[in-house]
């Protein structure tokens, strides 16, 4: 009999049988050896409200944390989201990981070592959200002194 793959579509590695995952978009038992594994890393805020929650932050400096989701797809889902797509009969024996044009910013994220990955964009609007932050303190503390002073003017004018 004509078998479509080797392996079955499955990675099991000498063992029998692999428990199943549920599917992220269907619920579909997959077996976790099938399925289609694709790891999410997710600003918690998305880039637009970042700036307003840095600025209505009581800390100096809080690194937004990030959302770490891990996505298992069944076959099916997989190719209807295109996660995966069919090959030409030629290219299917080709295990390389797909090169994908990436952006730069990431490129760079990766080559740096785990801990030391930030965003550039969101350093920056923290940096500059900081900077404002501080000005608008000196801003106040400055008012604060001018009324002080006036107070302390007026005060024997008073008396
Ligand atoms: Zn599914």
């Amino acid at each position: 009999m004509t078998v479509k793959r080797r392996n079955h579509g499955k990675n099991r590695k000498g063992r029998g049988s692999v428990p199943f995952v549920r599917c992220t978009n269907c619920s579909r038992a997959v077996p976790k050896d099938k399925c289609v594994r694709r790891m999410l890393v997710r600003n918690m805020i998305e880039s637009a409200g970042q700036r307003d929650i840095i600025e209505a932050s009581v800390y100096d400096v809080f690194v937004i944390p990030k959302m770490y989701i891990k996505l298992t797809y069944c076959i099916s889902c997989a190719l209807h989201a295109r996660v995966v797509r069919a090959r030409p009969a030629k290219d299917r024996k080709n295990r390389e990981p797909p090169r994908r044009p990436r952006r730069r910013r990431d490129d760079d994220n990766k080559k740096k070592p785990y801990g030391t990955q930030n965003n550039e964009a969101a350093e920056s609007a923290i940096a500059a959200a900081l900077a404002a932050k501080a000005a608008a303190a000196t801003a106040t503390e400055g008012a604060a002194e001018a009324v002080t002073e006036t107070a302390a003017a007026e005060a024997p004018v008073e008396a």
